[in-house]
């Protein structure tokens, strides 16, 4: 993650809900077991609503619990059905996006909708690119994946982007995702101080909840989290990626 500081002066020239400066937006990949297990608890208690890019295979370790948030109003995204990145990765090198095509990927899409749709009643309405990768074939041949994912989403989240999003200027097909595993509640801090200074939209991404060697963020640091973004007196909208999109795209 590199350093959040801002460099505007002014905040952005954008109108957010009720007064509110800035909007956040908590997301969670893969449909981890301890995101329901430990995360929902946390998020319910401070009455903050997140989103979820759901990794079909792993839903029905815990199929009532995700039928119940999503009941409840969290989201539940798109995140593909079988997880396809980069063949460098080991563990994806038999579904590498490098071999793969646009209408396979279309098919990976559509398929994890279904399956949300079959499983848990909602229709996904965002997505998040699995690694953060946003291509099909390699060399000459490459191609973006973004305008499918523009076909059917109102957004698509990235990961491991460097910044946050400007609600006038961002492409919704796109938007930065920032990455909030490992970190001290201090530097996700600084990440929300700064977009509410330039009055934008950060969207921070997780994976699991707890104690976990890697890509996990501590409950402590969720609790704290949710704490500072449902305290009226820092001026955050925080909201579903999907809730956040829908409003950019109105204001448009
Ligand atoms: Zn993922």
């Amino acid at each position: 993650m590199s350093s959040p500081s801002s460099t505007l002066d002014q905040p952005l020239p954008f109108v957010w809900p009720e007064g509110k400066r800035a909007a956040v937006s908590l997301s969670f990949d893969d449909a981890r077991p301890s995101q329901v297990d430990a995360g929902l608890l946390i998020l319910d208690r401070y009455g903050i609503k997140a989103t979820f890019y759901l990794s079909p295979p792993n839903i029905e370790q815990r199929l009532e619990v995700w039928r119940n948030a999503a009941a409840h109003g969290h989201e539940m995204g798109n995140h593909t059905l079988t997880h396809p990145c980069s063949g460098n990765f080991v563990w994806s090198h038999a579904n590498a996006l490098e071999d793969s095509s646009l209408e396979r990927i279309e098919q990976e899409i559509t398929s994890a909708s279904d399956t949300i749709r079959d499983l848990l009643s909602v229709t996904p309405t965002t997505f998040a690119y699995p690694c953060g990768q946003k291509y099909v074939g390699r060399g000459e041949s490459l191609q973006s994946y973004v305008p499918v994912v523009a076909r059917h989403f109102i957004a698509g989240r990235g990961f491991r982007d460097e910044t946050v999003n400007n609600p006038s200027f961002c492409d919704l097909a796109q938007v930065m995702g920032v990455d909030s595993d490992g970190h001290a509640f201090e530097s996700l801090q600084a990440w929300i101080d700064r977009t509410v200074k330039e009055g934008a939209w950060l969207i921070f991404c997780s994976h699991d909840v707890g104690d976990f060697p890697r890509q996990a963020m501590p409950v402590d640091v969720l609790d704290a989290l949710c704490r500072y973004c449902a305290d009226a007196e820092n001026g955050i909208w925080i909201d579903t990626v999907a809730s956040v999109a829908s409003y950019i795209h109105q204001q448009r």
